[in-house]
């Protein structure tokens, strides 16, 4: 394999140095079918002590089943039921599906997946150089 195939095939984070700048539009925490907010029990477990209710009352009001099992927070209209004026009621203690986004590995291995993206989210493509370091260690679990 020549040294320019073997840059081909390394994911597109590692091709181009990627920019990003939030800029809270919300639109990430928005979605129409098929966009779901996945979370795991602890990390539900938390967002509930985070808001002081009791996990009854939070599990019947902000929380759902995927239909593969998988515990997701419920939509309202086409909302994450934890947006507020654009704004999220429970940023400290977020998922991490939504800390680590847009570092999902189908939005930063290819080229394609992050222009696709680049259409919901206003801030990809903008502001500072993310290093490969960085991205990295968001794909490996640490947003
Ligand atoms: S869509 Fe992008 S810019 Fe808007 S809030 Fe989400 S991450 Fe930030
Ligand atoms: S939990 Fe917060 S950041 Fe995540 S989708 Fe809901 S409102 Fe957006």
């Amino acid at each position: 394999m020549s040294k320019d195939d073997a840059a081909r095939k390394q994911p597109f984070y590692r091709r181009r140095t990627l920019r990003f700048h939030c800029t809270g539009c919300g639109a990430c925490c928005r979605g129409g079918d098929g966009h779901y907010v996945f979370l795991s029990r602890h990390e539900a477990e938390d967002i509930c002590s985070y808001l002081g209710l009791s996990w009854q009352w939070f599990r019947h009001r902000y929380l759902a089943r995927h239909p593969d099992g998988g515990l997701v927070l419920r939509m309202e209209g086409d909302a994450c039921v934890f947006l507020e004026d654009a704004r999220c009621r429970i940023y400290p203690k977020r998922p991490l599906q939504c800390r680590s986004y847009p570092f999902w590995p189908e939005v930063v291995t290819t080229e394609k997946g992050w222009r696709m993206e680049a259409r919901r989210c206003e801030g990809i493509g903008t502001g500072a150089r993310i290093p490969v370091a960085v991205v990295e260690e968001i794909l490996a679990g640490g947003g």
